[in-house]
């Protein structure tokens, strides 16, 4: 069995996901570069220094979340982190369309239910789904942590506030998914909070990723950072929190 710290990252063949793959590993840890295409997440775990290994996962996929966690118990035994990343932002927005164009067709009275099952189901079935598989793996770790990525669009507090910006963005599928997560989380820390094992949701800010067409503000390292931070926190560390790095506590 494996001595090293394991952590588990979804959807980490690019984007955040790959960075906080590549900087828990860099820290000794063995990282699972979770990816639904297990081409691409070779691809990137050859792009790591350290043990990082690729594991075929589609969160969205019963079968193979099963084989991932089958995998991870019979090579490693446990796992210590798990950094619920992958997510989807829609399934319907064309090449160069704006993500204000985009929002005044997703709107609550026009977005395709078709199109928020697809995104719900990747960003909020999919975490709960691998949640479960999971847990038992990570309850044989001495001291587990789960990151839930969500992301600041996802508070309900700032887009009631009318001098949010963008709130107009605010609708049934990208931004009330993460709404849903962050519930997931406070249900996760909530049954977990007397096991040692912390649950938080971090919101890695307007990062320049495949997610927004590249248009993000900040890099990846930035988009990381509160990722690694929590994903590593120590038996004092606070669970059932949403944070952002430099903004602190968001509000649910
Ligand atoms: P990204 O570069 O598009 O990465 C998303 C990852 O999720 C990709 O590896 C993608 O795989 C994977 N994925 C999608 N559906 C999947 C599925 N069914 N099963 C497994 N993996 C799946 O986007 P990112 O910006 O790094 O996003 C990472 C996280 O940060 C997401 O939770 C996102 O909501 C959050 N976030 C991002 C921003 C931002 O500005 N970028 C802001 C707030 C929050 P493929 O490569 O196969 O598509």
């Amino acid at each position: 069995m494996n001595d090293k710290p394991v952590a588990l990252i979804t959807g980490a063949n690019q984007g955040i996901g790959l960075q906080v793959a590549r900087e828990l590993a860099a820290k000794g840890l063995t990282v699972l570069v979770g990816s639904r295409d297990l081409g691409r997440g070779e691809a990137a775990a050859r792009t790591i220094d350290g043990d990082a290994r690729a594991l075929q996962l589609d969160v969205t996929d019963a079968t193979s979340i099963a084989a991932a966690a089958a995998r991870i118990r019979a090579e490693l035994g446990r796992l210590d982190v798990l950094v619920q990343n992958a997510a989807i932002a829609h399934t319907s927005k064309q090449a160069g369309q704006t993500v204000e164009d985009h929002a005044r067709t997703t709107r609550p009275s026009n977005v395709s239910l078709d199109e928020v099952r697809a995104i719900w189901e990747t960003n909020v079935f999919g975490v709960l789904a691998v949640y479960q598989a999971m847990l038992p793996l990570l309850r044989e770790a001495p001291a587990a942590r789960i990151v839930n990525v969500s992301s600041g669009v996802g508070s309900l507090t700032r887009a009631s506030d009318p001098t949010t910006p963008y709130r107009s963005i605010f609708g049934p599928g990208y931004a009330a998914s993460k709404t849903a997560l962050n519930a997931l989380t406070v249900a996760m820390a909530i049954e977990l909070e007397s096991t040692g094992i912390k649950v938080n949701a971090v919101s890695p800010g307007f990062t320049r990723t495949n997610l927004n067409g590249y248009q993000g503000t900040e890099t990846v390292e930035e988009g990381a950072r509160e990722a690694v931070r929590v994903a590593l926190l120590g038996p004092d560390g606070p669970n059932g929190t949403f944070t952002h790095a430099t903004q602190g506590a968001i509000p649910w």
